[in-house]
């Protein structure tokens, strides 16, 4: 069937989520090597290690999960939601998940300064807000598609960060018919009650829809499970198990627009 709507997800398909945060944590453990001669990389990938055992470790866990709101995130994210009570349990947590999650990190590497901890934890807020980085094939491919077709953005997170996160790319928002965020919905991709929410506010069939996204799990998981099609964007070339299979798999977003037309 013809395509009438193409729906986009944000993190890591138009915005690249994953360098602003590399970068972000590159620059504060920087910071922290200058003081105390640690080695950045160690440090780096301990505070993965220690932010994923912690962040777990939460009651809001569960939460988070369903809406799509990952460590990192949680590292930086105001949390300045009213749509559900979790929201303010969050924003009570986030700091002494912010310099626990660093502290121990340090500790990992052999500093033991809960201090620089909460230094370094205000240093990788500041680092990922300056970093908003659009992929460079993503604007172009949305100049091309708007005139051909009803565009909406279906993104998992607290509402506030995502609203924070295209207010660092002004031109991104006014791409789109609709911007839905999984928070205020109250469950997120690949929830088919979202998608069906999704499709009844741009008015539009899952038959001439088509979901782009990065993800397998959310993306194309939640497209297929109302039997829309999908577009999988690979951008690393990653190899893909059977058991969730995208409609297509593309490395750029340039391939979208013939794509879409033979669709
Ligand atoms: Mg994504």
């Amino acid at each position: 069937m013809t395509v009438k709507a193409v729906w986009f997800d944000l993190d890591d398909t138009l915005l690249w989520d994953e360098r602003s945060v590399r970068e972000a944590l590159q620059a504060a453990a920087l910071l922290a090597a200058e003081r105390t001669g640690a080695d950045p990389e160690a440090l780096t990938a301990a505070v993965e290690r220690e932010t994923q055992a912690l962040y777990e470790s939460y009651e809001t866990y569960p939460f988070t999960q369903m809406i799509g709101i990952n460590r990192f995130e949680a590292l930086w994210a105001r949390f300045e939601d009213t749509e559900h009570p979790i929201f303010a349990r969050l924003r009570e947590i986030a700091p002494a998940y912010r310099q626990e999650a660093w502290t121990r990190a340090l500790r990992a590497v052999g500093v033991d300064d809960p201090g620089l901890g909460a230094e370094l934890a205000g240093r990788f807020v500041e680092e990922r807000r300056r970093r908003p980085y659009l992929f460079e094939d993503a604007l172009p491919t949305l100049d091309q598609l708007r005139p051909r077709y009803g565009l909406l953005l279906l993104t998992n997170g607290s509402p506030s960060l995502q609203r924070e996160k295209l207010a660092g790319v002004p031109e991104l928002a006014s791409y789109f018919d609709h911007i839905v965020i999984s928070g205020s919905f109250g469950e997120g991709k690949p929830s088919p009650r979202l998608f069906r929410h999704a499709m009844a506010l741009h008015g539009v069939s899952a038959e001439e829809t088509v979901m782009v996204g990065d993800r397998l799990t959310t993306d194309v998981l939640g497209a297929g499970s109302v039997g829309m099609r999908s577009v999988w964007v690979n951008r690393r070339g990653l190899p893909r198990g059977e058991d969730i299979v995208p409609t297509w798999e593309i490395r750029s977003l340039r391939e979208l627009p013939a794509l879409l037309e033979r669709a």
